[in-house]
């Protein structure tokens, strides 16, 4: 029986680790980041359209709400980028069952991308490369190639240049979601205006943090988060900065505004911490909701065809 669609699995990320550089004359800032993928996913489903509907998009799932359905979606971008490239002749109809906090620094839909693109690769049976498929992803947007790689991985450049990290371990999150989101662009130009006057060198590799994941000792890794972004993201949201203290008070390892934010991850030890800084998070009025997560965990991935 011909596939007529297919399921890709795609993860959220965190950033272990943001070092942003200075802001360059295109108005861009190169970065050296570590990405770790974990286990909140959106589920994109990609099937043959009925023909002449182009590209159709739709969304379930828990953050969905007030998602664009229209062109400006980057997965119905990626579906485009794919049928202009392989000159496909047939329509596609994508549905992302959402999980993954939109707006919410966790790379959401850069995850929708990746998986439209592996999920075209796979039912139109292109036979594309990690590397070609990622390469794609990066014409999108620097965190849609992570999406695709998954696991552990740095990131220069724009964060779309990525190398595997080398690292053991599997490591308990608990997210603190915001009820709503901050947008990426304006955090970078928060972090611009707090840096106004002084130097700022090239972004550079979190040694510590590195040598953490090498080991993969979750106390170290816990102290040596760090992320550049996460003054800009307080100053612009500064109830977050109360949500930080909740985790440090509960035992959490280590705490970190996810990339742009304003999600907070926590690192913690065991379930019970979990367990402890859920409920005291839950009950603190300072977060809009909390989910557990664990990784490293796997990129974009069919989890089943029709
Ligand atoms: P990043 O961590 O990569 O900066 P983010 O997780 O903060 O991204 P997204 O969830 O990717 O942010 O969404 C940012 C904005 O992009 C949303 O406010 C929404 O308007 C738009 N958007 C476009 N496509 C999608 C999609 N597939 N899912 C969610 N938002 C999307």
């Amino acid at each position: 029986m011909n596939t007529s669609g297919v399921v890709i699995r795609v993860p959220g990320k965190v950033n272990l680790g943001l070092s942003v550089g200075p802001l360059d004359s295109d108005g861009y800032h190169e970065l050296v980041t570590v990405f770790q993928a974990i286990s909140l996913f959106d589920d994109v489903t990609v099937q043959y359209g009925a023909e002449g509907t182009g590209i159709i998009l739709e969304a379930s799932g828990s953050t969905s709400a007030g998602v664009p359905l229209d062109s400006s979606n980057l997965a119905y971008k990626a579906a485009d980028i794919m049928i202009r490239r392989f000159q496909l002749t047939s329509d596609v109809s994508i549905h992302l069952k959402k999980e993954i906090p939109v707006a919410g620094g966790m790379a959401g839909g850069s995850a929708d991308a990746a998986g439209v693109i592996v999920g075209m690769d796979s039912l139109f049976e292109l036979g594309l490369s990690r590397d070609e498929l990622q390469r794609i992803g990066a014409e999108l947007g620097s965190d849609v190639p992570f999406g695709i790689a998954g696991g552990t991985a740095i990131g220069r450049g724009r964060g779309d240049q990525l190398t595997p990290v080398l690292a053991q371990g599997t490591y308990q999150w608990v997210l603190a979601l915001s009820s709503s989101g901050l947008s990426t662009p304006s955090v970078y130009a928060e972090c611009d205006r707090l840096r106004e006057g002084l130097s700022i060198a090239r972004p550079s590799a979190n040694d510590a943090l590195l040598q953490a994941l090498r080991a993969g000792d979750a106390k170290e890794l816990g102290k040596a988060l760090s992320n550049d972004l996460q003054s800009a993201a307080c100053s612009l949201r500064p109830a977050l900065r109360l949500v930080l203290d909740v985790g440090r008070e509960y035992g959490a390892l280590g705490c970190i505004v996810s990339g742009s934010g304003p999600t907070v991850a926590f690192l913690v030890e065991d379930e019970e911490k979990a367990l402890d800084l859920t409920v005291a998070l839950s009950s603190s009025g300072v977060v809009g909701g909390v989910v557990r997560a664990g990784g490293p965990t796997h990129g974009a991935r069919r989890i089943s065809s029709f």
